[in-house]
């Protein structure tokens, strides 16, 4: 049997700023061979509302970690986009957000079957759920420029395809960017055909520096905050993959080719 960790022991709860907490998820615990360490779930409070920020894998509930952070407030939930480690828990409430490119993924169960071979222990709790990840009841579509209005604070939506078609960032008035899994330190997934759009999608990103260089950086996994040296490096990044092509190394279980620089490793499809 699994070592029984409840959810409590499970997430990692961190008060980060009066109205912002981050939730992190060990992914290294639930399979070391996506090579990301952590993911970050984030919680914005707002004067009336708050807004979750992903729900993670599902392993653990997340729902009454939340409840208890955001007593008396309207509870929104929003993916940043449809990829296992960012809607597991998603069954657990009521209704969802969504770019409406995504909404399609989040709507049926979830086949996770291929985290049976894991070699973490902790995933057999998945067992009692046959390795299926239920679909959330409701799903509200979102799209670029959208508004999400939790009463003091506002959450705009900014739409970043390229690590997936429907990823969003979301931007506060406080100058917080969220960028899911559009810009984050450690093991970026990315499909070699849209290079071109996940460049411009993150210059999108830089842009916004702009108007405001006090912007902080979220990204959903590994470090937070990070400057705008994220997108500067990873644009320089992405650049130079074809210079450093022949340096891959083909990865069986992700069925990606692998390599990396100082700053990412890459999982190329
Ligand atoms: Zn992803
Ligand atoms: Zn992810």
């Amino acid at each position: 049997m699994p070592k029984i960790v409840d959810n409590q022991e499970w997430f990692e709860i961190i008060k980060h700023k009066e109205y912002l907490y981050v939730i992190r998820e060990r992914l290294d615990e639930i399979d070391p061979r996506f090579y990301t360490t952590y993911t970050n779930l984030y919680l914005v409070i707002g004067a009336h509302s708050a807004l979750l920020i992903d729900t993670g894998c599902g392993l653990f509930p997340l729902k009454p970690i939340i409840k208890d952070l955001v007593v008396g407030k309207t509870l929104l939930v929003i993916n940043t986009h449809s990829h296992f480690d960012h809607i597991g828990g998603n069954h657990e409430f009521d209704k969802v957000l969504i770019h409406k490119k995504e909404r399609k993924q989040i709507s049926k169960p979830r086949d996770i079957t291929f985290l049976r071979d894991s070699p973490k222990e902790v995933v057999k709790h998945f067992e009692n759920k046959n390795y299926i990840l239920p679909p959330v009841k409701e799903i509200q579509p979102v799209i670029d420029n959208e508004i999400i209005d939790l009463g003091d604070i506002s959450v705009k939506i900014i739409h970043t395809p390229g690590h997936s078609p429907g990823c969003i960032s979301l931007l506060t008035n406080k100058n917080e960017l969220f960028t899911g899994d559009t810009a984050h330190y450690g093991m970026m997934y990315l499909t070699k055909k849209t290079f071109p759009i996940i460049l411009s999608s993150i210059t999108k990103l830089l842009d916004l520096f702009n108007d405001s260089e006090n912007i902080e950086i979220y990204p959903s996994h590994e470090e937070f905050a990070v400057s705008k040296d994220l997108l500067v490096d990873l644009i320089k990044g992405i650049k130079n993959i074809d210079k450093i092509w022949d340096r891959k190394i083909r990865d069986d279980f992700l069925e990606a080719w692998v390599l990396s620089d100082e700053n990412f490793k890459y999982a190329i499809f």
